[in-house]
C-alpha cells in the first residue's frame, strides 16, 4: 500500500518521521543527512526527470510479471539516464552543503568521473550494490531513489503466492530491514513477515525464521537479540553467515509511529552492539554502519 510506513512513495512519511525523532537524538547526524537527502528526493519527486527515469524502469514490467519473471523493474535499461542523474546530484546544494567529510570527498569523486565510468559505477550497483565502495553507492542511491520509488509504486509488490525470495521483487535490490506486522491477507499465511527493500523502499514476504542472506532456515542458528526497553525492534543474527538484521515489530504499540528506514537509521546503538559481536549487516544503513 502506498503512503504507508515509508513505503514507495511515501518520501514525506519518512521525513516526517525523522523530523519527529529529532536531529538532537543520539543518532542527530546520520538523520540530518537523512532529512537532507528525504529534502532534495522530495523536491525531485515531480521532475520531469523522475517521470522518465520511471517509465524506464517500468517497460515491460507486466510482460515480465505474467512470465514469473523477477525482478519486475529494467534496472540495466535504467542505467545510462540514471548515470546522468547521479551526476546532477553529485553538483546539488544538498551535496555541496550538508554532507559530512567523507560524503563530501566521495561527492566531489563521482561528480569528477568520466561518463564512462559513471555509468559503470551506476551499472555495478544496479547489479549489487555491496560490490560498489558504500560511499559512492551513497550518491547513486540519492539520484536514483525518487525514480524507483515511483517505478515500484506504479508496478505494484508482487503478493506473497507471487514472491518469497530474499532480493526485491521489483529491483532486484537486498533487504535494508526486517518487519513483523498483521497485513490483511495474511490471515492463513502465519509469517506475517516482509523485507524493506533499502533501494526502492518496497516490502515483501519472507519466511519469519530464515537468515536472508545465506538462506539458514534452523532456529537455532538464527538466534535473535532484544534490546532492554526496546522491544519493538531486534537483532536477527545469522551464526551460518555472520550477517544481522534488523528486525521491526509493527504489531507493539510503541512502534506506532515507527517507520522502518528511518529507525534504521535513529537505532544506531543496535548496530553497535551487533558489530561488538562479530555480526556485520550486508546493506549500511545511512547511518553508515
Ligand atoms: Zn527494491
Ligand atoms: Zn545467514
Amino acid at each position: 500500500m502506498i503512503g504507508n510506513r515509508g513505503q514507495p512513495g511515501d518520501l514525506k512519511g519518512r521525513l516526517r518521521r525523522a523530523q519527529a525523532i529529532g536531529v538532537s537524538s543520539a543518532a542527530g547526524e546520520p538523520l540530518a543527512l537523512a532529512l537532507a537527502v528525504l529534502d532534495d528526493q522530495i523536491r525531485r519527486w515531480d521532475s520531469p526527470t523522475t517521470a522518465a527515469l520511471s517509465a524506464l524502469l517500468v517497460a515491460g514490467a507486466a510482460e515480465r510479471r505474467e512470465a514469473q519473471r523477477y525482478p519486475l523493474l529494467d534496472v540495466p535499461a535504467a542505467t545510462a539516464a540514471l548515470a546522468e542523474e547521479t551526476a546532477r546530484v553529485a553538483r546539488s546544494p544538498l551535496a555541496t552543503g550538508t554532507s559530512p567529510a567523507p560524503l563530501a570527498e566521495s561527492r566531489a569523486a563521482v561528480a569528477a568521473l568520466e561518463p564512462e565510468a559513471r555509468t559503470a559505477l551506476v551499472a555495478a550497483w544496479g547489479d549489487d550494490v555491496t560490490m560498489v565502495d558504500p560511499r559512492l553507492g551513497f550518491w547513486v542511491q540519492v539520484a536514483a531513489g525518487p525514480a524507483l520509488e515511483l517505478a515500484a509504486a506504479t508496478v505494484g509488490a508482487p503478493d506473497p503466492q507471487e514472491w518469497r525470495g530474499a532480493a526485491c521483487p521489483l529491483c532486484g535490490g537486498l533487504p535494508q530491514v526486517s518487519v513483523i506486522s498483521e497485513r490483511p491477507g495474511d490471515l492463513l499465511g502465519g509469517a506475517p513477515r516482509s523485507l524493506v527493500c533499502g533501494r526502492c523502499t518496497t516490502w515483501w514476504a519472507f519466511s519469519r525464521v530464515t537468515c536472508p542472506s545465506c538462506g539458514e532456515d534452523n532456529p537455532d542458528r538464527i538466534p535473535n537479540h532484544l534490546v532492554d526497553g526496546l522491544g519493538w525492534v531486534r537483532i536477527d543474527g545469522c551464526d551460518t553467515c555472520g550477517g544481522y538484521i534488523k528486525t521491526f515489530d509493527l504489531r507493539e504499540d510503541a512502534s506506532r509511529e515507527v517507520v522502518p528506514l528511518v529507525d534504521d537509521v535513529a537505532s544506531l546503538t543496535l548496530d553497535v552492539w551487533a558489530t561488538s559481536r562479530g555480526l556485520s549487516r550486508p546493506v549500511r544503513s545511512l547511518a553508515g554502519v
